[in-house]
């Protein structure tokens, strides 16, 4: 029977192994195409971008693996400078969107983890889309990969090396748990891209079963929950995907994900003009999160075509944050819209493009 050939990036080190001890060939070769996969970051198997291996090795690699290197469908620079997006086209033609952003000498990815999403969100390009297809964790890698090419070359490689990745492109990581942890594991081998967990950040709007999963498999990465609004009603209106966990329970779950890993969580909040910037409603947001070790980012709405809602100016965002720090003593910080003349705001290249 034909093999059907494996992605590459599909596998972690172990499993190349295995593939390489199942073909009948030492496993040291394997090492070799780890090592060009992820420190040579080669875009296809062949003797260029794979130097060093035996013709034979190559052969049944190519016979028996693929190496599905994403397309640039389009690329877009912000006009200060710090942020990239890419829109790139997958095998089946679907297109996802990657962000690579440079600020404070950090170097960031920003990689989706599903083409389209269910959940949903009124104010997002991606949610009014609609949900396509999970990605596979290959899919996922390869954005990384993708983003660390683009650095290679660049003039001072140390400080541009790929360190940090967020999960907050395109997609709920949750809603895709196995494939999102696969993608995780490959991207922390140390042999490879070597990401440390406490530089990995997974946006979730609240997917309660997974952030209990997390908790209980003890992964240790940043936990970011999105909540824009501290009542159930409220997150109702805003996230459709996350009516069916009521808010209770999703603290409930934060509060043991915190307990098992001992990390705080990142809650996100887009503030959204006359909606959910009053005093009263960071009030709410304060005694929801009272006695959890959480910070507080506040995310100015990034204006989409589907939704009629303005960011909030700057005093209603000032007021907001000085009630969480002052009457809360909460950690709360303002997160800067850079790129949002590129559409940055997850689902708005694809959205422009189609
Ligand atoms: S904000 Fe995130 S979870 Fe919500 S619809 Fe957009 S991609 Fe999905």
């Amino acid at each position: 029977m034909e093999e059907t050939p494996v992605n590459l990036h599909d596998l972690t080190r172990n499993e190349l192994r295995l593939l390489f001890a199942r073909w009948g060939l030492a496993t040291v070769h394997a090492d070799t195409v780890w090592n060009r996969l992820y420190l040579g970051l080669a875009t296809a198997i062949t003797e260029k971008e794979m130097p060093g291996l035996p013709p034979r090795i190559l052969n049944r690699l190519a016979a028996g693996a693929r190496l599905t290197s994403p397309g640039v469908a389009l690329a877009t620079d912000s006009t200060d400078g710090f942020t990239r997006k890419y829109l790139l086209a997958l095998e089946d033609g679907r297109k996802i969107e990657t962000v690579l952003m440079r600020y404070s000498g950090r170097v960031t990815a920003c990689v989706s983890s599903q083409a389209g999403c269910a959940m949903g969100c009124v104010f997002c390009a991606t949610g009014q889309m609609g949900f396509t297809r999970h990605l596979a964790a290959g899919e996922i890698v390869a954005q990384a990969v993708h983003v660390a090419r683009a650095l290679r070359g660049a003039e001072a490689p140390s400080e541009h090396r790929l360190r940090n990745i967020v999960l907050m492109g395109m997609g709920e990581p949750l809603h895709n748990y196995d494939a999102v942890m696969r993608a995780v594991d490959i991207l922390r081998d140390p042999a490879g891209l070597a990401l440390a967990a406490e530089r990995i950040t997974l946006s979730t709007v609240g997917v309660v079963p997974g952030i209990l999963r997390l908790a209980r498999e003890r992964q240790p990465l940043h936990l970011a929950v999105s909540l824009h609004a501290a009542t159930q009603e409220g997150r109702a209106a805003l996230i459709p995907g996350a009516r069916r966990w009521p808010i209770d329970e999703l603290m409930a779950a934060c509060r043991t994900y915190s307990e098992s890993t001992g990390r705080r969580i990142f809650y996100e909040w887009t503030l959204i003009a006359g909606r959910n910037d009053s005093p009263e409603e960071a009030r709410e947001l304060g005694r929801l999160l009272r006695g959890l070790p959480a910070q507080v980012n506040l995310i100015p709405l990034n204006p989409t075509g589907g939704y009629e809602g303005e960011p909030s100016r700057a005093e209603p965002v000032r007021r907001f944050q000085s009630v969480l720090r002052e009457e809360f003593g909460l950690p709360c910080t303002v997160r800067q819209r850079r790129g949002i003349d590129i559409a940055a705001g997850c689902g708005q290249l694809a959205v422009n493009a189609a």
